[in-house]
């Protein structure tokens, strides 16, 4: 099928984007990379009288080290993102969850804030989002605010910005020395979306656990975080640690759907798994 008609715009500058984007809100789409947007329109499964191309705003493509944080704007490709010197020695969650993304055409052309704002809940990076304690940046007409991932997420291909609003950027920060990493994902082919993955972050003082982060993606409709099991684990000897059985608690309280990909109880299983090799190999890293 064809996409239905609509009027084309280019902004050039993000103000111009902004204010296109404050004249037509809900009868307006932004197109970032295209990879998720174009076939949807093309199956009419989305209509909109306008499409506010993003690709020649400049200003929303880099990747900046400012304080503790490292800052990417929202039309970064996940090429960019898979490949940054910056990235990979400061957020190498994401340098790691960019590899399982489609494949290299896609991730040349799809973007960071493409794939946050399209909110899949199977998608790698809005797991990495959650998992860091990112920050997310959003810009209208009406000024900027930012929103963490437990705000940005609303459920499945739902995330918080108003019509009139954009993703500018995200923070993610950086966790330092001492800090291990690891994303980990079943998918029935390779470049297919996660039947179900896990994002981990461990970061070890004098041989005890001091910070943790497990966020699960294709488990529930929206990346979610094993909080309470973290908190047990700060205070741990990192040797000590059952990885085996840590990655049974950290899914004993979900409810993971239940599809033609893989049933509940074996999502369940298969997370379990990944989350004992992820935290294993994080360990491996941080010590
Ligand atoms: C065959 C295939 C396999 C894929 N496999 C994976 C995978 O394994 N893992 C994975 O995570 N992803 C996967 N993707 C998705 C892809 O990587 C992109 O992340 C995703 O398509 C969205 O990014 P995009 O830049 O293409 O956004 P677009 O398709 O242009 O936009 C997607 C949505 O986000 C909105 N949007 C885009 N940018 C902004 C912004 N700055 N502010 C507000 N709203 C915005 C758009 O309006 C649209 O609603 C796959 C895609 C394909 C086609």
């Amino acid at each position: 099928m064809k996409p239905a008609p609509f009027d084309y715009l280019a902004p050039t500058s993000l103000a111009d984007a902004v204010e296109a984007l404050g004249s037509y809100g809900a009868d307006a789409k932004v197109l970032a990379g295209g990879q998720s947007l174009v076939p949807v329109m093309a199956m009419r499964m989305s209509r909109f009288d306008h499409l506010i191309d993003l690709n020649r705003i400049p200003e929303l493509d880099f990747v900046r080290h400012e304080a503790a944080d490292v800052v990417i704007g929202a039309m970064t490709r996940e090429s960019r993102v898979g490949s940054d010197p910056t990235i990979a020695e400061n957020v190498p969650l994401l340098t790691d969850a960019t590899q399982y993304i489609g494949h290299f055409q896609i991730r040349n052309r799809g973007t960071l804030g493409g794939s946050l704002a399209h909110a899949d809940p199977a998608a790698e990076y809005p797991a990495v989002a959650m998992a860091l304690d990112a920050t997310m940046h959003l810009v209208g007409p009406d000024g900027s605010r930012s929103v963490s991932p437990e705000e940005f997420f609303l459920g499945p291909m739902t995330c918080c910005a108003e019509d009139e609003e954009l993703l500018h950027s995200v923070s993610f920060p950086v966790w330092g020395p001492g800090s291990g990493f690891s994303v980990q994902e079943f998918a029935r082919r390779a470049g297919d979306f996660a039947t179900a993955g896990v994002a981990v972050g461990i970061r070890v003082a004098d041989g005890v656990v001091d910070k943790a982060a497990i966020a699960f993606f294709g488990m529930a409709s929206a990346p979610v975080r094993a909080r309470e099991l973290e908190i047990e684990l700060v205070g741990q000897k990192a040797m000590d640690l059952d990885f085996q059985e840590v990655g049974n608690q950290a899914v004993a309280h979900l409810q993971p759907p239940d599809d033609i990909h893989a049933s509940s109880s074996l999502r369940r299983q298969i997370g379990a798994q990944l989350a004992s090799r992820a935290l294993s190999t994080a360990v491996k890293e941080a010590t």
